[in-house]
C-alpha cells in the first residue's frame, strides 16, 4: 500500500498536514544503515525506528499489519512512487488538495 494518511496520529508522527506511508514485506526493507533508535506505542501496537541523529521516523511495524514494514515516503530516495490512496479522510485538512484517490474512512 502507498497512501496518505490524513489521522491525528500521522499528522504527529510527521509534524505535518497528513503522513505519507508505503508498506513493503519485511525481507524486501534492505540497507538499513546507521544508529537506530526504536519507540513503541503500546496503545497503537506500533514500533516507529528513528535516525537517532536526526531523529527523523525511517520506518515502522504494527502489531495487525505482521511481515509488512511501513517507510515514510519521503524517505525514499527518487524516483518516489506516487501514493494511490487517500485514507482517513474524515480528518483531512479542509485547505488541503490532492488529486490521490480517496482510499476509504
Ligand atoms: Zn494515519
Amino acid at each position: 500500500m502507498n497512501a496518505i494518511c490524513h489521522c491525528d496520529n500521522c499528522k504527529r508522527r510527521t509534524g505535518s498536514a497528513f503522513g505519507w506511508s508505503i508498506y513493503f514485506a519485511d525481507e524486501q526493507v534492505v540497507g538499513r544503515s546507521g544508529e537506530l533508535r526504536c519507540y513503541e506505542i503500546l496503545a497503537r501496537e506500533q514500533r516507529r525506528w528513528f535516525c537517532a541523529t536526526c531523529g527523523t521516523t525511517l520506518f515502522w511495524t504494527i502489531d495487525s499489519q505482521p511481515g509488512r514494514t511501513g517507510i515514510a515516503g519521503g524517505c525514499l530516495v527518487d524516483p518516489l512512487p506516487p501514493p494511490t490512496r487517500s485514507v482517513v479522510n474524515h480528518g483531512r485538512l479542509a485547505w488541503l488538495c490532492t488529486n490521490v484517490q480517496d482510499g476509504g474512512a
